[in-house]
């Protein structure tokens, strides 16, 4: 048979480039489709070169099994909404993780892998596999969102996570790495290190989901960049791909924790959103508004700001709301959108929401740049969105304390567009519906908006 190794490392370089090329341009709203389609060619191309490696034979099980992957992913990528990304998100991050934890056992069972890499690659890995499988199941609504704690939790974890090592470390200093023994530790060591995913995400829930996910996700891109250290001869697609992935899901885990005001050892040792506020009554009562009066209050603004959230994402509001503005601006209203970072399901979520929609960039304004706005504007409307709009995370003994919200309290109305008395994500009262200065639009936001639009264009 032809020898075409040669072509393995100058397509692997090709494929880095594609990567890094793919990452930034995923690093900007306009240019982040191609920024996937570049990433995802990247990966096929490193893929088809493995089948370039010499000496391999089972050619059939790898082509079945990309098809199965490839047909599965393909399919349930088309099928799923856009408000179910981040559990996917989960899942596929958690098949990355576990994928790179078989690597590492598979290379444990033979002799040339660097025991010491595929140890440290299994363990993050078969961590991150089962730590996604709990964010999946507690994000997909198969388990109950809120924190799962017990008493003498963190001893159980520690525990657990020390026996893990200690088991790794035997498998690496087995003498002259004898198959037999090395297989005797590997199971205990991939049951402990799966085990310590399980119990260390069990304890994590409500608006601390978006801070573990990327934090799941930088945890694959390592145990990947382990792993490709790990073979005899150094993979380079796995080691720079892993480290890409690594690097940016650090990056993105410390900015969500920032916009959360959360350490991350707060995230997995704080049981966010562990109960409601005890003793909490909260006073007033909801008032309901109707779409004319609203149009109304909107025609007669200076400065309107729209709150977006998962709502709108669920309702699919947004094409609704862009028409909302130009008519709005049309009457020389000013109309800014104020985008809180875990606002809706997934970073950037309302961002990707409002491009498609055709708002321009230049109305979207984060917390820090829109907050000190509030006082002087003349109506909010909140459009679907509760958890990033609720003053109970200044309110200290409240499970939100600390968490940066929108203060749209702050503002001279505010218009609530909700279905009902639906709690957000984390489960909390929140008291700005009962505020003095709020008005609650009931329905579906798509419908609730297209009223304002029909209204409006009435007066
Ligand atoms: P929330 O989930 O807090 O609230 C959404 C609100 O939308 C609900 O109260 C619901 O009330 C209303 N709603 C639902 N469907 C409709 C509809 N069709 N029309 C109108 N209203 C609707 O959303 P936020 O965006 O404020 O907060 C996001 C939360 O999700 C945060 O807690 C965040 O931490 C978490 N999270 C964020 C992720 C991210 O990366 N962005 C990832 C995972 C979690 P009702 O039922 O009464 O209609």
């Amino acid at each position: 048979m032809v020898d075409f190794s040669y072509a393995i490392d100058p397509v692997y370089i090709a494929t880095i480039f594609f990567f890094i090329v793919g990452l930034q341009r995923m690093s900007h709203p306009l240019t982040a489709r191609s920024g996937i389609v570049w990433a995802g060619a990247a990966m096929l191309i490193a893929t088809l070169a493995t089948f370039l490696t010499p000496d391999l034979t089972n050619f059939t099980l790898m082509a079945i099994a990309i098809v199965i992957g490839g047909g599965f992913g393909y399919i349930a990528a088309k099928r799923v909404a856009m408000t179910d990304m981040p559990q996917m998100i989960a899942l596929y991050n958690g098949m990355g993780g576990g994928a790179a934890a078989g690597i590492s056992a598979v290379a444990l069972l033979g002799t040339t892998a660097t025991a010491s890499f595929a140890v440290i690659g299994g363990l993050i890995g078969a961590i991150s596999f089962a730590g996604s499988l709990i964010a999946f199941l507690k994000l997909q609504g198969w388990m109950g969102p809120r924190p799962i704690t017990f008493l003498g939790q963190h001893v159980v974890n520690m525990t657990v996570l020390a026996l893990a090592i200690i088991s790794g470390v035997l498998v690496v200093w087995q003498p002259s790495r004898i198959p037999l023994t090395v297989a005797m530790y590997l199971p205990l060591f991939f049951v402990l290190s799966l085990g310590f995913g399980f119990l260390m995400t069990l304890p994590i829930g409500g608006a601390d989901m978006p801070v573990v996910i990327s934090m799941y996700n930088a945890f694959t891109g390592l145990a990947v960049a382990l792993d490709g250290f790990s073979f005899a001869t150094p993979n380079y697609a796995m080691v720079v791909a892993g480290i890409i992935v690594g690097a940016a899901g650090s990056l993105l885990t410390l900015q969500m924790a920032r916009a959360m005001n959360r350490s991350i050892s707060n995230v997995f040792f704080g049981a966010f959103g562990a109960t409601e506020e005890k003793g909490m009554q909260i006073q007033g009562s909801m008032k309901s508004i109707g779409a004319d009066d609203v149009a109304v209050m909107l025609a007669y603004a200076n400065k309107v700001i729209i709150a977006p959230g998962y709502g709108m994402a669920v309702a699919q509001a947004q094409q609704k709301v862009k028409e909302l503005t130009d008519l709005l601006e049309s009457k020389n209203v000013q109309v800014k959108f104020a985008i809180h970072p875990v606002a809706g399901r997934m970073p950037g979520h309302m961002n990707v929401l409002l491009a498609e929609a055709g708002v321009a960039y230049d109305h979207l304004f984060d917390r820090d740049e829109v907050n000190p706005e509030f006082p002087s504007t003349d109506v909010v409307l909140v459009i679907g969105a509760n958890d990033v709009v609720n003053p109970a995370a200044h309110r200290q003994g409240s499970p939100l304390f600390g968490m940066p919200i929108l203060d749209v309290d702050q503002a001279k109305d505010v218009i609530v567009l909700k279905r009902g008395q639906g709690k957000g994500f984390a489960g909390i009262e929140n008291d700005l519906f009962y505020r003095d200065n709020t008005r609650m639009l009931y329905g579906d936001a798509q419908e609730s908006v297209g009223k304002l639009v029909q209204a409006l264009k009435k007066l």
